[in-house]
């Protein structure tokens, strides 16, 4: 352990409390503590939110009326005074000697207390002229204290906990002086740091606080972001590690000849990333390790033939395969479509005399008759069903396999957890079966890295050729439409309109879809055929309204969300959102990509007349991209990133300094860091470090067992 000399490590920080640094007194630790600031570590992890340069420093004399600038001041005076509307004015007069500016506030009266005669500001704004005084209006105030450097940190200070960025500064300064001494223990090897460019924990310390230009910052910056993303991929990696070396999985023998059977019978050659997410799955497949693959790829890219090639392949071996859908409709077109495709296959079978019998597939879901679905679970026990598909049906208890081999999860994101862990209880004499889970919710790369850390990724970043790139416009009513729906009808093509959810309340919405149904099909689209189709439906009507549409015999749905996932009717060629702005980016991609999916040009509009800032930026990024991973990323940034990990662990693992965003590619290194770390094989260091740290930011049972021995 260490001694009073040794450098300091993250713990020994979290040890030491405020009140050893100078001028925190039990008030300010309160202040503090309601900031999630409780230790000397806390302190040193709050980082600046930016930093004023200096070096961009005007003076007044140089400043033109309409030029913004920043100046360094001394406050003269400050006063308050209300209008006659009772509006709250606040003036200050500043000055640099070359020259005085009023500075004027409307509605901040706070600002008479901020802005202390003959304290020293940074002030950015733009200069105008009133009544012959030069004047800044409303401009961003710094104060900086008595700070010389050239390069000064400003921290996010909290006006209700009255703590404010020079005092943070000041402590933080504090802090660093009385550890001087010591240094910063460093857990990462000289090789790992110089492999990365990363400079030592030490100086990313003190320069993240006290950086002498931008590019030390940049450096210190880019080493603590390595820190946060390492220990995240550590634990993910041995999380993962852990996970393949407790449990048996199988190693399944094929030969690839259904594989081939089929790609021979494909009316159309698969693309390059559906060949490569396939090869990466069978690697999976032949070792010995359970797979527990993520294949995300964008509405239409093809994951269904992914699944199939997969599915083939364990039948192939002697398993049983399970695909898992989130509803029932598509439990059926899964059903439907896999059985045209395959209707040719056939295994060896001793017990039969021409020794073989038809591949089998079978459908299960609540809405098989009870009758039905006992003969096809006494089949699936005794291994006369290849493949089943079906809904949540799947993981009742009642359901055994005779050997089932993989699971396939479709649309990942309406399935938790603990679903994905019931299905894969089902394998037999103890090995777990591979699990493969399919997502359209598209998630940057690196994202799913951080949030799935413990599966593998395969992506299909590439549409089937031919496709035709939907046609987004954002109409701010629906009046003009309807006609255009008429027309598209009157050429054989089909239309979906989608209603918002008006209210959580499923009642409001049905009545808001079926509202608009019942006035379209009496004004607007009279003459033509429409359907309905709501969450409230029995499954049955839901599913024959499903087989109407995808028969031609509706030429247009109208409908809520429930058509949101994978719903594949190739004549369909135009949707309609109405409200569009109830929805969000990924739904709306997601929404979108029911048309498009044949050879015709298809359209989208998005009917709203909102004008928030925030709706007009989501629409607009749809109207100008089909991309859903570039979409996944500018929607990362309106919603900002905020918890990544789930609510298990401690607050302290949030996201501090990395962005998944901005540092992607870090996230990359540091998990290959991990590995290297966690390898035993070569082993490259102790990292008995690294874990005492992970204690400090997960939680302790799991970092624990993690990493025993
Ligand atoms: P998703 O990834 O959204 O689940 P699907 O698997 O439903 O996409 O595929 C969408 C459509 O594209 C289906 O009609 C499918 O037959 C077709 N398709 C799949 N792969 C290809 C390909 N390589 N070339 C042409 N069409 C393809
Ligand atoms: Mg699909």
């Amino acid at each position: 352990m260490s001694d009073s000399t040794s450098p300091l490590t993250l713990s020994n920080f979290e040890e030491i409390p405020l009140t050893r640094l100078k001028g925190i007194g039990p008030k300010k630790e309160k202040a503090l503590k309601s900031l999630g600031i409780s230790s000397v570590l806390d302190i040193l992890m709050y980082f600046p939110r930016r930093y004023i340069d200096r070096t961009n420093e005007a003076k007044i004399s140089s400043l033109q009326v309409g030029d913004e600038g920043m100046i360094l001041v001394e406050v003269i005076n400050v006063n308050k005074q209300r209008t006659r509307n009772r509006r709250v004015i606040v003036t200050a007069t500043v000055t640099d000697q070359t020259g005085n500016v009023t500075i004027t506030f409307f509605n901040q009266p706070w600002r008479e207390r901020q802005l202390k005669v003959g304290s020293e500001v940074i002030i950015f704004g733009k200069l105008d002229q009133y009544r012959g005084e030069f004047r800044m209006v409303n401009p961003v105030v710094d104060l900086i204290g008595d700070k010389t450097g050239r390069f000064i940190p400003v921290y996010p200070q909290s006006g209700k906990a009255g703590v404010s960025t020079w005092e943070f500064a000041s402590w933080i300064k504090d802090a660093l002086d009385k550890s001087k001494a010591r240094g910063f223990a460093e857990p990462l090897t000289k090789s790992i740091r110089e492999d990365h460019g990363l400079i030592s924990r030490d100086n990313a310390y003190s320069s993240i606080h006290n950086p002498a230009n931008l590019g030390e910052m940049l450096k210190a910056r880019k080493r603590l972001v390595f820190d946060e993303l390492l220990r995240i991929q550590l634990l993910l990696v041995a999380r993962k590690r852990q996970l393949e070396s407790s449990t048996r999985g199988i190693s399944h023998r094929f030969e690839e000849t259904f594989f081939n059977k089929l790609l021979a019978q494909l009316p159309f050659k698969p693309t390059n990333a559906q060949l490569k997410a396939i090869s990466e799955i069978f690697d999976d497949l032949h070792a010995v390790h359970p797979m527990h693959r993520l294949l995300q790829g964008d509405v239409g890219s093809g994951k269904t033939l992914v699944a199939i090639a997969a599915l083939i392949s364990v039948v192939e071996g002697g398993k049983q395969g399970a695909i898992m859908a989130p509803t029932e409709v598509l439990a059926e077109q899964h059903f439907t479509g896999t059985k045209e495709l395959l209707n040719n296959f056939s295994l060896p079978d001793s017990s039969n005399l021409m020794g073989e019998r038809l591949l089998k597939i079978a459908l299960l879901t609540s809405q098989t008759s009870e009758k039905e679905a006992k003969g096809i679970r006494t089949q699936l026990a005794q291994g006369e069903i290849d493949i089943i598909v079906g809904t949540h049906s799947l993981i009742q208890d009642s359901v055994d396999f005779h050997d089932i081999g993989l699971t396939v999860v479709d649309e990942q994101h309406r399935f938790g957890v603990d679903q994905r862990a019931a299905l894969q209880n089902k394998g037999s004499a103890g090995t777990i079966p591979d699990l493969l889970v399919m997502t359209a919710t598209p998630i940057p790369r690196t994202a799913a890295m951080t949030v799935y850390g413990d599966l593998d990724v395969s992506t299909l970043d590439e549409l089937p050729e031919g496709r035709i790139p939907i046609i987004t416009k954002r109409i701010p009513d629906s009046k003009e439409l309807w006609d255009e729906v008429k027309r598209e009808v009157d050429k054989g093509h089909q239309v979906f309109i989608v209603c918002p959810l008006i209210d959580e309340n499923e009642t409001i919405d049905t009545s808001s879809v079926e509202t608009t149904y019942q006035r379209l099909r009496d004004n607007e689209l009279s003459g033509v055929s429409l359907g309905l189709l709501h969450g409230r439906m029995q499954a049955s009507e839901k599913q024959s309204t499903m087989e109407l549409f995808r028969n031609r015999e509706l030429d247009v749905l109208i409908s809520t969300t429930v058509i949101e996932v994978g719903v594949n009717v190739p004549n369909a060629t135009m949707m309609i959102i109405l409200g569009a702005e109830r929805f969000g980016i990924a739904q709306l991609h997601q929404l979108r990509g029911r048309v498009g999916r044949g050879s015709v040009q298809s359209t989208c509009y998005l009917v709203s007349d909102s004008q928030t800032p925030e709706t007009v930026t989501r629409l607009q990024a749809l109207e100008e991209s089909t991309d859903g991973f570039h979409l996944a990323e500018v929607d990362l940034e309106i919603r900002g990133e905020g918890t990544l990990m789930g609510t298990e662990q401690k607050g302290k693992n949030d996201l501090k300094i990395a962005s998944l965003r901005r540092d992607k590619e870090w996230v990359e290194h540091a998990r290959s860091v991990a590995k290297s770390l966690l390898d035993s094989s070569q082993k490259v260091q102790d990292i008995s470090l690294l874990v005492e740290e992970m204690n400090l930011f997960f939680k302790e049972e799991e970092v624990e067992y993690l990493f025993k021995s």
